[in-house]
């Protein structure tokens, strides 16, 4: 085939070969939903599987980006390569967009070792969850023995960070009250480790006790571990990776391998979803959708029956 035709011929290969420009341009490529995403996908696929995903989220502020940066210093001390993912739901921008609260990165901008991408959660052709997903295929397909993503929120977020990686760190800081409200949510049984961040708050001590005293209440198996940060002053990082890297281990092979196939289905779902949604959503917004409304007003049609031709076009429309 003609190179003109395949403009992402040789793309999947420089991936392979770690070269950052190649990263850069694949992830956009998936991020916009462009036909090249297919093949470069299937290419990519029997490449990842080897990078050790982590997942750092909590509410905005606690320190979360500190605490990411801290992370990816300690992992390159190890010798170790990093992606990292940053979700950004404020940010309607895609491409790599260095916001005022991802500067603390800024130091590990230089390192061809280390590759950082900020995603907004708006302007993604396929959604976020997709782009998401792919962007960490890339990255572990480029060889990065690490993946850090940070999202916003705890549960219900836009983007579950929990079935696109291995363990999950919730981060969370004293005097906000955070852990109270997500173990009243049912959330303390989402992470593998909870990291209180901020020590050095006045309010740290007590924000302590309340958090002990609210796991104690949970089921023993499941309860997280809890270990304490100081990020702006590097304190408590070694203590987080380490917690990551043992629940990581305590889940051996077997066990990760359920987690990820368990993890896989529910991706996807959530992308299958979230395509569906878009294709309905725009046909609602279409003529057809102009003309189901029109007969449901004048009798014609009931929501069921509209529901149904709605489904059937959907379907006809790929
Ligand atoms: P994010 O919104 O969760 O990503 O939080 P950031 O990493 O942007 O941090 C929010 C604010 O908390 C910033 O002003 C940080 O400098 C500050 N911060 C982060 N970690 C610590 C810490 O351990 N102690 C203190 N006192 N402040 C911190």
């Amino acid at each position: 085939m003609a190179a003109a035709t395949r403009p992402f011929a040789d793309l999947a290969e420089r991936v392979l070969a770690g070269d950052r420009r190649a990263i850069g341009r694949a992830i956009s490529v998936c991020e916009n939903a462009d036909p090249a995403a297919e093949p470069l996908i299937a290419e990519l696929w029997p490449h990842a599987g080897r990078a050790m995903t982590v997942g750092v989220t909590g509410p905005p502020g606690v320190g979360k980006s500190t605490l990411a940066g801290a992370l990816v210093g300690h992992l390159r001390s190890l010798g170790k390569s990093v992606g990292v993912i940053a979700i950004d739901p404020s940010s309607p921008f895609t491409r790599g967009a260095l916001l005022g609260d991802r500067i603390r990165m800024s130091d590990h901008f230089l390192d061809p070792e280390v590759f950082i991408r900020s995603m907004g959660t708006r302007g993604h052709l396929g959604g976020v969850a997709e782009a998401t997903f792919l962007a960490m295929l890339v990255l572990d397909a480029a060889g990065k023995d690490v993946l850090l993503v940070e999202t916003v929120g705890v549960g219900q977020s836009e983007v579950e960070v929990r079935s696109l990686v291995d363990v999950v760190s919730l981060v969370l800081q004293p005097g906000s009250g955070d852990s109270i409200q997500a173990i009243k949510a049912g959330l303390m049984e989402i992470p593998d480790v909870i990291c209180l961040n901020k020590r050095d708050h006045p309010a740290a001590a007590s924000a302590r006790r309340e958090l002990h005293h609210a796991l104690a209440l949970g089921e023993e198996e499941t309860r997280p571990v809890v270990v304490e940060s100081a990020a702006v002053e590097g304190e408590g990082i070694v203590e987080l990776w380490d917690a990551l890297e043992d629940r990581r281990e305590r889940l051996g092979p077997d066990g990760l391998r359920q987690r990820r196939r368990e993890n896989l289905a529910q991706e996807l779902v959530t992308i299958a979803a979230a395509r569906s949604s878009a294709r309905l959503r725009r046909l609602i917004g279409d003529e057809l959708g102009g003309r189901l409304l029109d007969r449901l007003d004048a009798g014609e049609i009931d929501p069921v029956r509209a529901v149904a031709e709605l489904q059937d076009a959907a379907r006809d429309d790929t």
